[in-house]
């Protein structure tokens, strides 16, 4: 299997492909440390020029007239074009962040999908006529922003970016998008695609670059209505702050610190493996990861014998190998951020079960490896069940009836996403609508539809992004009043 990239040296600013004018971005193959790519990153004098680009396009008529199912059609191009060089963009992001080259293509399958699926929720949106309380015709539409902005982690690239580019643009907006510097080549394929796709100059960038430049400037220039945000709660909070400044509008999706739960009516089976790919698939590296297990006491010793056994099956390996389930850490750095929750768990009094290390061997001596890990013996209370972990970790904690298991479920200061595991249905659903999270799955993890609304509550977020009101929240709504009587207004009654 070809496993190069090509060296990638331009950014794609305004509708042209330019060098960026600030600091080189390196990206690195975290199988085994070689190069991908040296980029030139944007400046802040590139946001500028992006920005401007932006304004005229998004206010050009020729963009801005074009009618709903017109603009759909460019939506549906870029969608075809998604698919039609998914295998590259798998690759590339595969390069980029060493997730499997199996979820790199079902990530550009999804990011395919949802510009399908907003382009159909663009050409189907109504707007809405209004209850009139007088001789009126009442009426409440919607209408772009202007220039928008994505800024986006490193976790899920292409799949994140288009969750933000699809509906900024189906609404009819301008969107500048700013991936993170740790995955900056796989926006490039997403730019090939769109411009091939003839979707008007100006109205998307690709600005790869430093947060504290690129994005600081993105989130405070005043030209900017709307940021859609994915990352880190703290980033979140200080966008969030900064917002509140210009009074823009921001969607915010952020950490999370996932329950799990399995009674003792689950499928023991179904909720073994369900666990494991909710915790330990990509590497653990997602938002929504269920990293903390609830286990209900009376099949605790059994159910955590089975998973811990059926973890050390799971099989560590290279991203391109079509059998790999867990694959590299994006980056040295962040394995060792793992690795020192892990020292700190350990030096709480937890209880490694299984992993707690590198995994051994040659083929992963020059690879960021770090063997799937689950820990007990802490309580909900300990840094392990509080901190975002972002890696391969599991803290696993007995209950012992439902209200205990839902105060120690909600009692974290995330509220992503929750997973309950039983044969029971009117519990599973009492329970689901007593945990306090944004999504929670029954008797399955991690499952999406661009169709169903997803974000967050608490310290995870504001907002929701996806379904059809998706486009809604990157438009501005206007109520349209339109008199009938064609009379003068009584009030006026005598002086005209
Ligand atoms: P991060 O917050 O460090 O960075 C996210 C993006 O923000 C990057 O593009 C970064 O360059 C940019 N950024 C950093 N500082 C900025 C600033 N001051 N102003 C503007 N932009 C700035 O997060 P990360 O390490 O890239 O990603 C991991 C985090 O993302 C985790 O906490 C994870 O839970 C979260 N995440 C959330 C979701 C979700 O949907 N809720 C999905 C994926 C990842």
């Amino acid at each position: 299997m070809d496993q190069t990239i090509t060296t990638q040296d331009k950014i794609y600013i305004g509708g042209e492909w330019r060098r960026g004018r600030g600091a080189d971005i390196a990206s690195h193959f975290p199988a085994d440390g070689s190069l991908n790519a040296v980029l030139p990153g944007a400046s802040q004098e590139d946001v500028d020029l992006a920005i401007e680009r932006g304004q005229d396009a998004a206010h050009d008529p020729k963009w801005r007239k074009l009618l709903p199912h017109e603009r759909a059609t460019i939506l549906y191009r870029i969608s075809d074009g998604i698919a039609r060089h998914a295998d590259r963009i798998s690759h590339v992001q595969t390069r980029d962040t060493g997730k499997t080259l199996t979820e790199t293509r079902a990530l550009a399958m999804s990011a395919s999908g949802t510009f399908r699926y907003m382009a159909a929720a663009l050409e189907t949106m109504e707007d809405t006529l209004t209850p009139s309380r007088g001789n009126y015709l009442t009426m409440s539409v919607y209408e772009p922003l202007g220039v928008t902005a994505g800024i986006t982690p490193w976790n899920s690239p292409i799949a994140s970016d288009a969750q933000k580019v699809a509906p900024a643009l189906a609404a009819g907006n301008a969107v500048l998008l700013k991936p993170s510097s740790w995955s900056p080549l796989v926006c490039l394929e997403l730019a090939r695609v769109v411009e091939e796709a003839g979707l008007p100059a100006g109205l998307f960038s690709t600005l790869p670059g430093a947060g504290a430049i690129v994005g600081d400037r993105l989130v405070t220039h005043p030209a900017i209505r709307k940021v859609s945000f994915t990352g880190g709660t703290e980033t979140g909070r200080d966008i969030a702050r900064k917002a509140a400044d210009k009074l823009m509008p921001v969607s915010l999706e952020l950490g999370g610190k996932s329950p799990t739960i399995v009674f003792a009516d689950a499928d023991l089976d179904v909720a073994c493996a369900g666990v494991m790919f909710g915790v330990f698939s990509s590497t653990g590296q997602s938002c929504i990861a269920g990293s903390r297990l609830f286990v209900e006491r009376s099949i605790y010793d059994t159910f955590v014998a089975k998973l811990v056994a059926a973890t050390e099956r799971l099989r560590v390996g290279h991203p391109f190998e079509a059998a790999t389930q867990v694959a590299p850490l994006i980056r040295p750095k962040h394995r060792a951020e793992v690795e020192a929750h892990v020292e700190r768990a350990r030096a709480d009094g937890g209880k490694i079960l299984t992993g707690g290390e590198r995994p051994a061997g040659a083929a992963y001596a020059d690879g960021t490896y770090y063997r799937p890990t689950i820990i007990e013996g802490l309580d909900n209370a300990s840094r392990l069940c509080r901190d975002e972990v972002f890696g391969p970790v599991l803290a696993v904690l007995p209950f012992d009836n439902e209200d205990d298991l839902i105060c120690q479920s909600n009692d974290n200061s995330y509220g992503l996403a929750s997973g309950i595991y039983t044969s029971d249905f009117p519990k599973a659903w009492r329970v689901a609508r007593a945990l306090d999270t944004g999504t929670v799955w029954i008797n399955t993890y991690k499952q999406f539809s661009i169709a169903t609304p997803f974000g967050g509550t608490k310290d995870s977020g504001l907002g929701r992004e996806k379904g059809r009101d998706g486009i809604r929240a990157w438009m501005a709504q206007k109520s349209l009043y339109c008199d009938l009587s064609q009379a003068p207004h009584p009030w006026a009654k005598g002086a005209l």
